[in-house]
Order: C-alpha cells, then sequence, then structure tokens
C-alpha cells in the first residue's frame, strides 16, 4: 500500500428527519435492541420522552430512563455505565442537547452497545458523529474522545426543533458555513480528516452543499423558525446543520475556522457565546487568511448580518482583547 492517506468516509447508519418522527421512531428502536437506557436532558423531558415511551411500548422495547444532570464528565458516564450494566441495555437513546447526546455516545460506546441520538436543537453538526467532547464539573474541556462508532440512528423531530430558540439554530449555521471553507483547505494541503484519512469526494459535495444551502435558505428559516413555523426552508437548514455539516466535517476536515474556536474559547470573556457563533467568526478570519475574493467575503458578511452571526471580535464581547 502507497503511503498516502486512503480517503475514510464515516456517517451515521440511519438519518430520519422530519415533523412528528418521534411519534414513529418504534420502528427505528427496534432494530437496534429490545432494552433501551434513556439519557434525556431533563429541560426536553416532558417534551420529548412520552412519544420514545410509546414507540418503546409498541415495539416491546424495556425503556429505563436515567438521569442526566446537564454536564457530559467523565465521573457521569462511569456512574451511569455501573448503574445501568447489570439491566442489561441493548441501547442507549440520547436526546436533549450536544452534552445529552455525547454522554449517550460515550456510555454506549463503554458498554459496547448502541446508541440512538435525538437532538432537540440543531445548533451543532455533533449527532451523526463519532466525537465526544468530556468537560470537568468545572465546565472546562477536558478532552475529545474519538469513538468507536458512529451513532446507529439519529431521529431529527423538526416539530421538537422549531421550538428552541432561534438562536440556536443560527449558531447551527454558524457551525454549518464553516463545513466547506474547512473541507476545501483541508483537502488542497495534507490535511488528516476527523474520520482519520482524507478527504473524499463525496464528503467534499456534501460540505460544498452545506455552504449553498445554508446561504440559500439562512434568512427564510430564520424568520420561520422565529414564527414557529416548520417551512421547506427551515428543513432544508436542519439539515444542512445536522446532517450536511456533520457528515461534512468528519470526513471532509477542519481547519483555520475550528482551530480559532478554540482559542477563543479559553478567553473568559467569549464564555457566553455558543460554538456556531465562534466558529462563524472564525470563518472570517480564515477568509481573510486564505485571502478569498471579496465578492465570497460580501456575501458571508452581508449573510452574517442578516442572520444575526458575529463577524467581529465585538460581537463576541471581545472588542477589549488585546492578546
Ligand atoms: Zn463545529
Amino acid at each position: 500500500m502507497s503511503d498516502a492517506l486512503p480517503y475514510v468516509f464515516s456517517a451515521a447508519g440511519t438519518y430520519v428527519q422530519g415533523a412528528g418522527v418521534l411519534d414513529v421512531v418504534g420502528p427505528h428502536l427496534a432494530r437496534l435492541g429490545k432494552r433501551a437506557l434513556g439519557v434525556v436532558d431533563p429541560v426536553v423531558r416532558a417534551q420529548v420522552e412520552p412519544a420514545i415511551q410509546a414507540g418503546c411500548a409498541s415495539e416491546g422495547i424495556a425503556w429505563r430512563s436515567e438521569a442526566f444532570p446537564g454536564e457530559c464528565t467523565e465521573t457521569l458516564v462511569d456512574g451511569l455505565v455501573a448503574s445501568v450494566r447489570s439491566w442489561g441495555p441493548e441501547l442507549v437513546v440520547a436526546a436533549g442537547g450536544g452534552k445529552a447526546l455525547d454522554t449517550g455516545k460515550l456510555v454506549a460506546e463503554a458498554l459496547g452497545i448502541r446508541s440512538a441520538m435525538i437532538p432537540t436543537i440543531a445548533s451543532t453538526d455533533a449527532p451523526t458523529s463519532r466525537v465526544a467532547v468530556l468537560y470537568n464539573e468545572e465546565h472546562a474541556q477536558v478532552r475529545v474522545a474519538r469513538l468507536r462508532a458512529n451513532p446507529d440512528l439519529v431521529v431529527v423531530d423538526t416539530a421538537v426543533i422549531v421550538r428552541a430558540p432561534v438562536r440556536f439554530l443560527v449558531a447551527g449555521m454558524g457551525d454549518a458555513i464553516a463545513t466547506w471553507p474547512e473541507a476545501r483547505t483541508c483537502a488542497a494541503k495534507p490535511g488528516r480528516t476527523p474520520a482519520g484519512g482524507r478527504p473524499s469526494r463525496a464528503a467534499l459535495a456534501l460540505a460544498e452543499l452545506c455552504y449553498r444551502t445554508v446561504l440559500t435558505h439562512g434568512r427564510q428559516a430564520r424568520q420561520d423558525a422565529a414564527a414557529g413555523r416548520v417551512s421547506a426552508a427551515f428543513e432544508a437548514i436542519v439539515e444542512a446543520n445536522t446532517l450536511l455539516s456533520g457528515l461534512g466535517f468528519e470526513s471532509g476536515g477542519l481547519a483555520a475556522a475550528h482551530s480559532l474556536y478554540a482559542g477563543l474559547s479559553v478567553l473568559p470573556a467569549g464564555a457566553g457565546y455558543l460554538h456556531g457563533e465562534k466558529v462563524a467568526f472564525g470563518v472570517m478570519v480564515q477568509a481573510a487568511l486564505e485571502a478569498w475574493p471579496a465578492a465570497d467575503r460580501k456575501e458571508l458578511g452581508d449573510f452574517y448580518g442578516d442572520v444575526g452571526l458575529p463577524s467581529r471580535l465585538s460581537h463576541l464581547g471581545l472588542g477589549a482583547a488585546t492578546e
């Protein structure tokens, strides 16, 4: 074999998206096992757990729900694994934001069982990937775990997502918009993707479609989300933020925008801002570093202005940053 890295394309097993899909989740879960362990974010428990439980009951799946206190820590994951092992779960069903999903991924990995992700916000591209971020009790990032497998199932109920604050959807667009610039740069240089190989044509095509989808439908989707409407534009953006961005970053690669995010995240002044908001600013910096054509930078700047993504440090509360 040559020394060149191979193409590696890594993806979740099945992706289901639409308004009300949670009401028909049972048959999807039944393919993964007969004993389901729930890791459900308390913020959305009342919104999603009854439908998941009903789906399990209709398929004869035993359901056991464990408390998720809100932070994805090593201690929490170890504790959950120890307390449920003897019950013998065959799959983990994680529902909520990124931290609940990452906890579910880590518990499934430790137990060697299948996993289903039910994101209730479209703010990042984490649900499809085999990456999980661990924090300590003080909410500081400890490490990024690379898992053995991608989630087996991702179920995105847009009737649930549309009830989340619009800011999450917009931040998700910021994370999504980085996908193509980063994959393109990773492909042009000898970069290794999070999936562990070179960016394939498939990943690059998804990444480019992600970028175009966000610029084409983002403004309308933002308006529709604010009005609580699950429109075609809203569905397009949820798919871009979750599926296209998720497959695109994992198999297409990361570059300056996410490096900048990592740097910004250690500054206390920016603590109140979301992952995608910081990544969006990182894309602006990457555009300057790579000397993008003026028209492309203007297109991006106009879009940021219209949807409310940060294009300056001052928009991230870092206007006074000097070092
Ligand atoms: Zn990201």
